[in-house]
């Protein structure tokens, strides 16, 4: 079995909300598929760990972002490697409130859905939600982001369009301290050419030189999570 044969099944990447408690939370998920046509449901696929499960449980609620093709990276790692627990990921993503009161990111959404649970599969670490659709609206133009595009296409046209990028054959031997790190938890790529100026490290600074504080800036994972590439 060649487990690359999964990775062809294709999907998209969306935000999944809910809330507890007058408390808001949502996640990246990547398993949406519409259900029936009368009525209108949908299915969604949520680890019992995370947060947002236990929202959805709580609130019988959830509302679906379809993120947009041009999401920027730090905010899909916010909502997909970041834990509610931890931070609070509305005080830092643009969203309104539906009419059954759970939160949907409008930021970098090309449509949104909002729907009640009305049926549930326990399938072990996950449960499949069913919801029915209260309300549905698009936001923007432009094209629904895949994980296939995500996953294959984003990293390597995010270093293609940066003004530092050098093709291959013109690049001069790699040294150590040029040497670019990946980080093992999201993808992110440190390059010490560009730095992580939002961050206070200006260009130059190699990953040697980062304070030990320093944190991956999609995901938050320290330091010790970065291998060196290439
Ligand atoms: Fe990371």
């Amino acid at each position: 079995m060649d487990r690359s044969a999964l990775g062809k099944i294709t999907s998209g990447l969306y935000i999944a909300s809910s809330m507890k408690d007058g408390k808001f939370n949502g996640q990246i998920i990547n398993s949406l598929f519409r259900v029936t046509a009368k009525p209108l449901t949908v299915a969604i696929s949520i680890n019992k760990e995370n947060l947002t499960y236990e929202y959805i449980q709580a609130s019988k609620l959830f509302s679906l972002s379809l993120l947009a093709i041009n999401t920027p990276m730090a905010f899909i790692g916010l909502f997909g490697f970041k834990s509610g627990r931890d931070v609070d990921k509305f005080a830092q993503a643009g969203y309104k409130t539906g009419s059954t009161g759970v939160p949907i990111v409008t930021d970098h959404s090309v449509a949104w859905l909002e729907a009640k649970v009305v049926q549930q599969l326990d399938c072990g670490t996950h449960v499949i939600f069913v919801g029915e659709l209260v309300d549905f609206d698009n936001l923007a133009g432009g094209l629904t982001l895949t994980y296939d595009y995500y996953s294959n296409v984003m990293k390597g046209k995010s270093s293609k369009n940066a003004p530092t990028y050098i093709p291959k054959e013109e690049a001069p031997p790699k040294t150590v301290e040029e040497a670019k790190y990946i980080c093992d938890v999201c993808g992110y790529t440190y390059d010490p050419s560009i730095g992580d100026p939002e961050h206070g490290i200006k260009p130059g600074t190699t990953f040697e030189d980062l304070p030990p504080d320093w944190t991956c800036p999609v995901c938050g994972a320290d330091k010790s999570h970065f291998e060196k590439t290439g």
